[in-house]
């Protein structure tokens, strides 16, 4: 590696999840192409790498523990797969059975044809649908009347969706549909920062339906001039997600990544020395920057003792805890068609479960033939207590539910369990505001940098740029000459 200034710099990224190991990638690639020396280090506390993305392959069967798939109207995780060579490997949803359902009353009714989130692109569907009343649907169209919000100060998620549709839409569709996102309670989430787009289209076309029925039109006439290879609105890898992490590992030189690694404290004793990680077990490490890429409550421990007013900050941050159960059955032994791609439940269901998506209908190749896969979401922010359940005691759970649902009958081939504590981030009301001051006060020292999901976007690929966004704010900084040495 070329080194303008003669020295090597080093910079220790703590968190070996996605957010982390991109981080690491694009600041190896860069540093190359700014002929810039940098050793990057990774250090991950777990003994294996991807944090929240886990696959496990069992009997023929591809489990996924965390996320299953990621949105492509944001390119940027498409196009960091293409970058490490992945591209052949992505693959979209089965177009045969692009659909969801939503539990009304017990039963499962398919989400109106267009409806995105909470973006109606058709109205016929949602008129014909049972899943609104006849006032559900009038109060729901009283959206091209409203006037729009005269202001542009933040408010909650179910506070937006009341206003521009009414509280059955709330309760009977959106908050099912997000709620299986953020695993969080929409009277909380503040929705500029979770769903900007709708405000948005609000301000700019004072009606959610006519923004939508812009936006169709708009899909319509790029798609008739596209050309190349397109994907659905969500894609997967074949093999599995975890694909994902691994390649960028494997992308990194020998060495980088050191699991089983977990970081105690980060402090330095004044702003000219290195930075100073000290480790659970083993010597410390010197470094010129620090990335934490860790969940924000992590980081808050990390730096409690050199920075308490940023841990604060950082703690301001609530995170909730969500649980995946993957469960296998024979064909035989589900009485539903399952001809959709999953099914979301309204809290006011009373249910146990957030959401079950069936991944053998929604991707090939996930489970063997004559076999059905379904992963089953639990927790989150509206039922805490689920995650406190043990193993055996969610598998009944999940059992129950799935036969009250999808008439699933018998002892299934598999049932796995996979925890997430504290993992997902509520972006609650203020939000914005809290990232600010928390980049305000990180500002305050040079060289050291905040990624992950509780700061820009909970998705994949707003994880992504967030992540080469800091890489690249961490290889600016090491281009001063003031940043002091490392050894
Ligand atoms: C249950 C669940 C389902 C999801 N489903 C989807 C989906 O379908 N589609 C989608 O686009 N997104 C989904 N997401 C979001 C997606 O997983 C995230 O965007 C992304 O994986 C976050 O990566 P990250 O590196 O920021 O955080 P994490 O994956 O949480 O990684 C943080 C890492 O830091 C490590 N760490 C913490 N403390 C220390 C320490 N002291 N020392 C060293 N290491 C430490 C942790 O062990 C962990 O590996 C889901 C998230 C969850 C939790």
């Amino acid at each position: 590696m070329g080194d303008g200034g003669g020295r090597q710099n080093r910079v220790v990224i703590i968190g070996g999840g996605l957010s982390g190991l991109t981080v690491a990638r694009r600041i190896v690639q860069r540093a190359d192409a700014l002929r810039q020396s940098v050793e990057v280090v990774v250090l991950e506390a777990r003994d294996r790498i991807g944090g929240a993305i886990q696959t496990q392959r069992i009997d023929g069967f591809t489990l996924e523990g965390g996320p299953d798939s990621f949105i492509t109207n944001k390119p940027w995780g498409v196009e960091l797969c293409r970058a490490l060579g992945l591209g052949d490997q992505l693959i979209s949803t089965d177009p045969a059975h692009r659909r969801s359902f939503v539990v009304r009353q017990g039963r499962l009714s398919p989400v109106p044809e267009g409806f995105v989130l909470m973006s109606p692109h058709r109205l016929g569907p949602i008129i014909t649908s049972p899943i609104l009343s006849v006032r559900g649907k009038l109060r729901m169209l009283m959206d091209l009347v409203l006037p729009r919000k005269d202001d542009d100060s933040d408010e909650s998620l179910s506070s937006f969706v009341k206003r521009r549709f009414g509280r059955e839409a709330l309760d009977r569709l959106v908050q099912p549909l997000v709620g299986g996102i953020y695993t969080a309670d929409p009277a909380e989430l503040s929705i500029k920062a979770t769903l900007p787009q709708f405000p948005e289209m609000e301000r700019k076309y004072g009606s959610l339906i006519r923004a939508a029925w812009h936006q169709r039109k708009q899909a319509r006439s790029s798609e008739s001039n596209a050309s190349g290879a397109r994907y659905g609105l969500f894609v997967t890898l074949a093999e599995g997600m975890d694909t994902l992490p691994l390649a960028l590992a494997a992308s990194l030189p020998p060495g980088t990544v050191k699991t089983n690694a977990a970081v105690r404290r980060v402090g330095r004793p004044d702003p000219v020395s290195p930075w100073l990680i000290e480790l659970l077990d083993g010597p410390p490490i010197r470094a010129n920057a620090v990335v934490l890429a860790t969940e924000a409550h992590a980081s808050a421990r990390l730096i409690d003792a050199f920075d308490p007013t940023l841990a604060l900050w950082l703690r301001a941050i609530p995170y909730a805890s969500s649980v995946i159960v993957n469960i296998a059955y024979r064909r035989d032994q589900v009485a539903h068609p399952l001809d959709g791609f999953g099914v979301v439940v309204p809290a006011i269901e009373g249910r146990s479960i957030l959401a079950a998506s069936f991944l053998s209908v929604k991707f090939p190749r996930r489970a063997p033939a004559g076999t059905v896969l379904m992963r089953v979401f639990l927790g989150g922010a509206t039922q805490p207590e689920l995650f406190d359940t043990d193993d055996e005691m969610l598998k009944v759970i999940v059992r129950d539910e799935l036969g009250a649902l999808v008439g699933a009958k018998g002892e299934p081939l598999l049932a796995e369990v996979a925890r997430h504590p504290r993992a997902m981030p509520q972006y609650t009301l203020g939000h914005l505001e809290r990232v600010a001051s928390i980049r305000q006060q990180a500002a305050r020292h040079s060289c050291l940098f905040l990624a992950g999901i509780g700061y820009d976007g909970v998705g994949i690929p707003d994880c992504i740029r967030a992540a080469e966004q800091t890489a690249d704010s961490t290889l600016a900084a090491l281009a001063d000459p003031a940043t002091p040495a490392a050894a």
